[in-house]
């Protein structure tokens, strides 16, 4: 086996617990393609599993005792079973121990306790979903050890269910799908409305193109009210077009939304339709022409969000527009916005190029020092030992 993460955590759980893993799992971040705010509105989004992992290697004990350790901290927290629950765990334990907690919701019976010990190069609080990253290496080892037999969209379920109601994060589920059904150099086109989802082939790898993250390393600045106050506009552009959520609306209906909605809800309300049907552009782009032609919808989404949603900011538009200006066939923000990263479709002869003038722009500007690294999509989560 040659996945040096993978031994390193076999080595670990043998070192942190006296004997030997039965297995170990792992799977993958994500990066989110195309496709923001649409979620809630029960729109389009098309995120890709990465080549960053996280591993857990596990074993079954005789007791109904969990215990769950990390490189993350020296700790090993340690709870009964049955005792699982919102208020009995909190910090990094409660994803792993969310995830077995959902699985006994999920089917009802409890298995045998567990050993569990996490490992993984998925940067944390990047955009790039270590969180589900977590849940899903820990739910596909749950799921075999103790036989349950449930399928990868159930598993992606049962992530969504530990972070919402064990972990206290109302996130949906869009990153636990993109880790659970991820395929090599293929992104996962998810409908929010209906959950289905359908696996899109990027063809990256034969187009010689990677996707540089550019994080930004600025916390989500205000975050927290400006999600709200954007949902908020969703919700009352909807409710004044009459219909159930935005994603009933197409372009041809923005004229009446011009007359009908106040300026700023007007201009939210716009990026959600206008996103919506860049998302359905790109897949459609990707299957008839190939990866290089949907740079402009790429940009298209980043100005619609700089503009109409107003989620941008500074250092992340400095990124957008260098990376364009050296050679990137497309570039935006991801994820949430108020910082956090962005994405640029990289020919990869001049990621160096890119990656060198985005730092060298930075330092101009005086922001503070980007990470940038190149990411392929892989496959979903698997048993690697
Ligand atoms: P992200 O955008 O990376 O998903 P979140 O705040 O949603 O950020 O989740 C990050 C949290 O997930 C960490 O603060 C930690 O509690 C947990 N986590 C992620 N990876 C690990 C790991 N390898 N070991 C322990 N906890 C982890
Ligand atoms: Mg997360």
């Amino acid at each position: 086996m040659s996945d040096p993460i993978a031994l390193q955590a076999a080595a670990n759980f043998a070192a942190k617990y006296g004997y030997e893993a039965s297995g170990v799992w792992s799977a993958p971040g994500r990066v989110n393609l195309i496709g923001e705010h649409t979620d809630y509105n029960e729109g389009f989004v098309l995120p890709f599993a990465i080549n960053r992992r996280t591993y857990a290697a596990v074993s079954l004990r005789g007791d109904s005792q969990v215990r769950v350790s990390s490189t993350f901290s020296s700790e090993v927290v340690e709870v009964e079973l049955s005792a699982i629950n919102a208020q009995s765990v909190s910090g990094w334990a409660a994803y792993p121990l969310g995830v077995v907690w959902a699985v006994h919701e999920k089917t009802g019976s409890w298995g045998s306790g567990l050993d569990i010990f996490i490992d993984s190069d998925v940067p944390v609080g990047a955009g790039l979903s270590s969180s589900a990253a977590i849940e899903c290496a820990v739910a596909v080892a749950v799921n075999e050890l103790w036989n349950t037999n449930l399928g990868r969209r159930d598993l992606a379920r049962i992530g969504q269910r530990a972070e919402n109601a064990i972990v206290g994060a109302p996130t949906g589920i869009m990153d636990q799908s993109a880790s659970m059904l991820g395929e090599l150099d293929h992104a996962v086109f998810l409908d929010c409305r209906d959950l289905t989802a359908k696996s899109v082939p990027l063809g990256f790898a034969e187009a010689g193109l990677e996707i540089l993250i550019i994080d930004t390393q600025v916390e989500h600045r205000h975050s927290e009210g400006g999600y709200a106050s954007r949902r908020a506009s969703c919700e009352l552009g909807a409710a004044t077009m009459g219909v159930k959520a935005l994603r009933d609306l197409t372009i041809a209906d923005l004229d009446r939304a011009h007359e009908l909605l106040d300026d700023v809800t007007f201009r939210r309300v716009r990026h959600i339709v206008t996103e919506n049907q860049r998302v359905l552009d790109t897949v459609a782009k990707l299957e008839a022409e190939g990866p290089r032609a949907i740079g402009d919808l790429l940009y298209g989404s980043h100005a619609s969000m700089r503009d109409d949603f107003e989620i941008s900011i500074d250092e992340l538009d400095t990124a957008v527009e260098t990376a364009l200006r050296h050679g990137a066939v497309g570039a935006r923000m991801t994820g949430g916005g108020f910082g956090g990263a962005a994405i640029a479709l990289t020919p990869v002869e001049i990621i160096s190029e890119v990656t060198l003038a985005v730092r060298a722009e930075f330092e101009v500007l005086g922001y503070g020092e980007p990470n940038i690294f190149a990411v392929s999509a892989a496959p979903g989560a698997v048993r690697v030992i």
